[in-house]
């Protein structure tokens, strides 16, 4: 039990350093702003890291909490954000969730106030074609009892939609989390663009789903953001890109 205690303790910084590289990427694609938070689960444990109540992209390594699945703060300076029951509440129902975004997207917002919500009709929804409910209820999410009815609303889906107040997106890691939070908020501003255009439909094929290994993305879209938004070095980020052997697939 020491032993594995010790292992996931080792692993503790470099969560923190690829959460606050994914709080420098989802600030810098409009998704995360002055509020918002982004957490992961440190796994084999019932504790996750979350970025303080400050704007995220300001957080450095030493300023991410931890907390227990009772939301209370074990380490690190603090505050914890006010709406910290989201994250505990999810991990607490879904094993599968690995890290969790909350944040006040602007379409996303608009996208979650339609009565149709979000339609999967292009390539970027596709990874939500099997639906984003709509949590009917708008105010802040500072109680369990509260994060629970929202964690019962998002059932086995990746995303909810928050009526007038945000949307929260799961997924199995930091990065698919992050990767899934700006394809949701892009899919989301396509809709409203194409819905003054005209009727928008569901693609025929959005059945098929996502795919959660393709969503890790190693070597193409999560290195372009890192370069994009200046987070690391174009050296540093290339010596960080997992390559696939040619003629493999996912
Ligand atoms: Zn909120």
């Amino acid at each position: 039990m020491l032993r594995k205690d010790s292992a996931e303790a080792s692993k503790i910084p470099n969560l923190k350093r690829r959460l606050v590289d994914g709080l420098q990427v989802i600030t810098g694609e409009g998704v995360l702003s002055g509020s918002g938070h982004l957490s992961a689960r440190i796994p084999g444990t019932k504790t996750f890291l979350i970025n303080p109540r400050f704007a995220g992209v300001l957080a450095d390594s030493k300023d991410i909490c931890t907390v227990n699945f009772e939301g209370k703060r074990i380490a690190g300076k603090g505050p914890v954000p006010s709406e910290t029951p989201i994250h505990a509440a999810v991990y607490r129902s879904r094993p599968d969730v690995g890290s969790v975004i909350h944040c006040h997207a602007r379409y996303s917002i608009l996208v979650g106030l339609l009565d149709s919500g979000l339609i999967p009709f292009n390539r970027e929804a596709r990874l939500f074609a099997d639906g984003v409910p709509i949590f009917p209820e708008s105010r802040g999410i500072n109680s369990f009892t509260l994060a629970q009815r929202m964690v019962d609303a998002l059932g086995p889906h990746y995303a909810v939609f928050l009526r007038a107040h945000g949307v929260v997106v799961v997924g199995p890691g930091i990065e698919g989390t992050c990767l899934s939070a700006i394809q949701l908020e892009r899919a989301c501003q396509d809709q409203l663009l194409m819905m003054s255009i005209t009727t928008v439909k569901p693609m025929s094929d959005a059945g098929r789903g996502r795919n959660n290994a393709r969503l890790e993305n190693p070597y193409r879209a999560w290195p372009f953001l890192l370069y994009k938004h200046k987070v690391k070095s174009k050296a540093e980020i290339r010596a960080g890109i997992r390559t696939l052997e040619e003629g493999e697939h996912y």
